[in-house]
């Protein structure tokens, strides 16, 4: 399944495009899922984790779901999903614990 591109989404059916639709959102909420449930579970409590460590976890479980659901992959690479990683958050660590 193709999600990527308009032209793509274009060559679809209103219920293929409302399955990818429902699949793009489900791959948002196991991405923010990982995250509450690293929160949950006191994950960089006791030594704080960078925003790398947190999104390497996000993103891995969230490609991990897209094999598992069969659709395309948003980073064909585990190394593509480093490289946005790298490039779209600081390496500075991160506490959502304090406040
Ligand atoms: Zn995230």
């Amino acid at each position: 399944m193709g999600w990527k591109t308009a032209s793509s989404l274009r060559q679809r059916s209103t219920v293929q495009f409302t399955i990818i639709a429902r699949l793009l959102k489900l791959c948002d909420i196991v991405h923010e899922g990982t995250h509450a449930i690293d929160m949950r579970e006191r994950y960089g409590y006791d030594f704080l984790k960078s925003h790398w460590s947190w999104e390497k976890r996000a993103f891995f479980y969230e490609r991990q779901f897209q094999i598992s659901m069969g659709v395309e992959l948003e980073y064909e690479t585990v190394d593509e999903m480093l490289v946005h990683i790298w490039g779209s958050y600081d390496n500075e660590l991160y506490n959502p614990y304090k406040n």
